[in-house]
């Protein structure tokens, strides 16, 4: 059968982990997450392997080197990548795989993978954006304003997407992935 990759974007805060955690737990018969690699620190309850693969700053830039990446980028001052292996091994498992990445990323992928579908989730407003990434709880100020900061050029390259879903109800943008899911599989 016809395996896809998928792309999720949105600015931070917006709610794509809640939206792809719905979306898994109706879906994960037929979708594989990706577990990206990363240099930021875990979070309280992040675990490696799990939610990321922590790597030093100097593990990252040798894996760089040794083109180990499908894509990768430097995010509010953190490297991310995925790794080929990892989404061969899925495909090779009959998988349909979702990547949630920054926008930099997305478009490499796209590039490489003109089939990959591109998915950009957007607030419904900046100012509850940043009312979603405060009541998160887990980054300082300086983060926050950076991630804010990111937030915007994000918006930028979203013109680039597929697909662009309003995450305002949560239970009407995860019915929107879905109904795209199915329409790019062939449902
Ligand atoms: P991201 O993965 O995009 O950085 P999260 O999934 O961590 O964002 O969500 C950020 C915050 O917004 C969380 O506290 C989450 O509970 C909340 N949130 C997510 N979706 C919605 C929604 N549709 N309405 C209100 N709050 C939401
Ligand atoms: P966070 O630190 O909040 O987990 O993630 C920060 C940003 O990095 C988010 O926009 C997230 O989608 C993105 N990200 C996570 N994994 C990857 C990856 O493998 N590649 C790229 N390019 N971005 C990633």
């Amino acid at each position: 059968m016809n395996k896809k990759l998928f792309v999720i974007s949105g600015c931070s805060g917006v709610g794509k982990g809640t939206v792809l955690n719905e979306f898994m737990k109706r879906n994960s018969d037929k979708f594989m997450l990706s577990v990206s690699c990363t240099t930021r620190s875990p979070r309280p309850n992040e675990v490696d392997g799990v939610n990321y693969f922590f790597l030093s700053c100097e593990e990252f830039e040798n894996a760089v080197k040794e083109d180990k990446f499908l894509e990768y980028a430097q995010f509010a001052g953190n490297y991310y990548g995925t790794k080929k292996k990892f989404i061969e091994q899925k495909f090779n498992q009959g998988m349909n795989i979702i990547l949630e990445i920054e926008t930099q990323g997305a478009l490499q992928v796209k590039e490489k993978m003109p089939e990959a579908v591109l998915i950009f989730i957007v607030p419904p407003s900046i100012e509850e954006l940043e009312h979603r990434l405060r009541g998160r709880n887990t980054e300082d100020e300086a983060t926050i304003q950076r991630r804010l900061n990111e937030a915007k050029i994000e918006l930028e390259r979203s013109k680039k997407y597929d697909y662009t879903v309003i995450n305002d109800d949560l239970e009407r943008a995860v019915l929107q992935v879905e109904d795209i899911t199915r329409k790019e599989l062939g449902e």
